[in-house]
């Protein structure tokens, strides 16, 4: 059965608890938050620009709070176009039924109690380095220092059928249709006469062998053996197929072998298949096609890899392959110094290993 990761709980302490225990361990008197107008920021002497308020860029007002949160020259802006942190760790659990999607999400205002930084629910259209402005569906801010934090998208390939087909896992919205879509196919399986009809209908593929990939695949075995087999008594003698098919040779490629090895043994040992080494090439309604052979399915899930979003891939400056933006050991942008990225939009280098810093909520934590 998945449980919390260690990544997870790590992540819900640095930015849930952090700032919070800081400022009592340092007996600081607490402050009520106080609404700023716009006018306001715009004629602050130091005007700071937070975009996003996910992971990293919470625990960046967090931590500018704590140390600069009493200056009254200083204005802090997080803008989002959600005001809700979403707590991707249990994201699991709301796919599975054990959670609503309430218990995964916390309201941004909640973090400003106490604190001095101000809130904009807004989409970001567009950054502009040059003029140092940022056009939001509010209007334009402008900044003297700028955190980019506006996190990563699930990366789907135009291959034949992936982007008509695949179901995605990354919100809650996604969870919820998780958890229908399963039901759905059981209750189909269930009616049908046809067995290669069944069988079908029995076989989940995810494509995506990295840590959200693993995670799905377990759920979604999980569900079915746990959740539904009440409902559904059949299910203990039914051949349904769990597969996930990832491009590199082991999965969660970003761990060492050891975690590879271990993570593989345990999925197979719940009766999840491991396909490695092996590319989804498309995908119909009946089948869903890889480098290895045809895997007849009507349900494949995406989670093989994720992609800046659009307004940071647009950006005029050096990118990684998956659009991610090159940063300094500083974490800032080569050439704009007052310009700093955390967290999944961030391409940066770990600075013991060398190797790049995973994309996690507890590296985004950290960052900021
Ligand atoms: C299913 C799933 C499970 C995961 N499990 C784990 C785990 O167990 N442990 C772990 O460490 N990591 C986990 N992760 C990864 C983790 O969620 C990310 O690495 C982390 O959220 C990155 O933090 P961030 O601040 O860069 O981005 P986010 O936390 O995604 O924050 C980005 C913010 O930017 C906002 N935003 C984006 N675009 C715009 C825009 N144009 N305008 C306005 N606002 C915008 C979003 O609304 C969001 O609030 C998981 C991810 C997924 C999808």
């Amino acid at each position: 059965m998945p449980k919390m990761t260690t990544a997870g709980a790590v992540a819900a302490g640095v930015v849930a608890a952090g700032a919070g225990a800081r400022l009592a361990a340092a007996g600081r008197k607490r402050r009520r938050h106080e609404s700023e107008t716009e006018a306001a920021y715009r004629t602050a002497a130091h005007r700071v620009l937070i975009l996003g308020g996910g992971f990293g860029g919470l625990a960046t007002a967090l931590e500018l709070d704590r140390r600069i949160g009493g200056r009254a020259d200083t204005s802090v802006l997080v803008v989002d176009r959600d005001n809700n942190l979403l707590f991707t760790p249990l994201l699991w659990t709301v796919a599975d039924g054990r959670a609503g999607a309430n218990n995964v999400t916390v309201p941004i205002r909640a973090f400003q109690r106490d604190r001095s930084f101000h809130v904009l629910h807004a989409e970001v259209h567009s950054i502009d380095l040059d003029r140092r402005e940022v056009h939001t569906s509010a209007g334009s801010r402008p900044y003297d220092v700028l955190i980019i934090a506006l996190g990563s998208v699930t990366a789907v390939p135009d291959l034949p059928g992936l982007r008509e087909r695949a179901l995605q896992f990354a919100t809650p919205s996604d969870a919820i249709e998780l958890r229908n879509h399963l039901i759905d196919a059981i209750e189909a399986a269930h009616q049908t006469d046809n067995p290669a009809e069944r069988q079908e209908w029995l076989t989940f593929v995810v494509g995506g062998g990295g840590d959200t990939g693993i995670e799905l695949a377990a759920t979604i075995h999980q569900y079915i053996f746990q959740g539904l087999l009440a409902e559904y008594p059949w299910l203990s003698d039914a051949p349904v197929r769990v597969i996930v098919v990832g491009r590199a040779n082991r999965l969660v490629p970003m761990s060492n072998v050891h975690t590879s090895s271990a993570v593989e043994r345990l999925l197979r040992e719940d009766g999840v298949e491991v396909l490695t080494g092996a590319s989804i090439d498309s995908v119909t309604d009946r089948a869903v096609m890889t480098s290895r052979g045809e895997i007849p399915a009507r349900t494949l899930f995406w989670a093989a890899g994720i992609s800046a979003p659009p307004v940071v891939r647009d950006l005029p400056v050096e990118h990684a392959r998956n659009g991610a933006i090159v940063v300094d050991s500083n974490l800032r942008v080569p050439d704009h110094p007052e310009v700093y990225v955390v967290g999944d939009s961030a391409w940066a280098f770990d600075a013991d290993t060398g190797e790049p810093v995973p994309p996690t909520a507890q590296a985004a934590g950290h960052a900021g």
